[in-house]
């Protein structure tokens, strides 16, 4: 019956259509979309950009939390579980986290080295990498500095290692992945001459941050680092080092105290109370604060919030 009915659907273009769409019920239709989850919101925003209406994206960590520590949970065990793409900042600032949430969840196709996992920091040039790592310097970034996403001269790039990564896996979208990335180059290469020309009067100034969450900011447009309030990499400020903080500042002619919305207050509000200088908080990502909600909007935060 069934080859009867195979062999009248060569001849009839109307049964044929019919069967195919029978058949196509059963196995993964064409539209599917890809299931991409990212460790980071700003990441997320990234492959939406570059995947449109091709991919479903969901980040891991919140945009208002500490990147460096997320609590695992069982609905991020979960999201990994059904990724066919992971994307990460990498350059090891998921490295308290990611590594056994990716051992429960048990996906092949999303471990490290898979064709479904990318780093991003593989395609940015990590700055302050350190010579040798020890204990006693902290919880330092072995790799160089993760924080690259201060930075909104690395995105572009960033967004051409997501289309590459998208087009490996789905070559037939492939043309719209590089299209959908080239017009978001366009708007991003728009609005970057704006920040350019807000962040190129803050050349020179003296800062303090609390930890070094700014740095690709601040080397790209020159303001001079004069110390963290955390005495070193996720250690928290004696009374003897933040009292040291202000002296120097002081002395230095600090104008900016910068801090992550992540990082504790009291320090660095300390720091600005004793020695006169504005603490100005800044998002490291999207929906780090409530107008930061898609990249642009980020960089418009931190752009508005320095110029101040
Ligand atoms: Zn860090």
């Amino acid at each position: 019956m069934q080859l009867k009915l195979f062999k009248a659907a060569l001849w009839s273009p109307l049964l044929a259509l019919a069967l195919l769409s029978a058949s196509s019920a059963f196995c993964a239709p064409a539209w599917a979309k890809v299931e991409v989850v990212t460790t980071y919101p700003y990441i997320a925003e990234l492959v939406k950009e570059v995947g449109k209406d091709k991919v479903q994206v969901s980040a891991l960590a919140r945009g208002d939390w500490d990147p460096h520590f997320v609590v695992a949970r069982p609905s991020l065990i979960a999201k990994l579980r059904k990724a066919e793409l992971l994307v990460i900042n990498g350059a090891q600032l998921e490295i308290g986290w990611l590594p056994p949430l990716l051992r429960q969840a048990n996906n092949a196709k999303v471990q490290p080295g898979q064709p479904g996992f990318l780093e991003l920091s593989n395609s940015v040039q990590l700055i302050q990498k350190p010579q040798n790592v020890s204990r006693a310097q902290g919880d330092v970034h072995p790799q160089g500095n993760p924080h690259f996403i201060t930075d909104p001269h690395l995105v572009p790039p960033l967004a051409k290692s997501v289309a590459e990564k998208l087009c490996q896996l789905e070559p037939g979208d492939c043309s719209d992945f590089r299209s959908n990335q080239a017009q978001f180059n366009q708007r991003w290469q728009a609005k970057l001459q704006g920040w350019d020309a807000q962040l190129k009067k803050l050349k020179g100034k003296k800062v303090l941050e609390y930890h070094r969450l700014h740095d690709y900011l601040i080397q790209r447009y020159g303001l001079i680092l004069v110390g963290t309030v955390e005495p070193l990499p996720g250690i928290p400020p004696s009374p003897a080092h933040t009292a040291e903080t202000v002296t120097r500042a002081k002395k230095a002619g600090v104008s900016l105290n910068l801090r992550g919305v992540y990082n504790p207050e009291p320090p660095s509000r300390f720091v600005s109370e004793k020695s006169g200088i504005p603490l100005i908080t800044l998002p490291h990502d999207v929906g780090a604060v409530p107008e930061a909600k898609d990249l642009f909007s980020l960089f418009d935060t931190l752009v508005s919030r320095l110029s101040r």
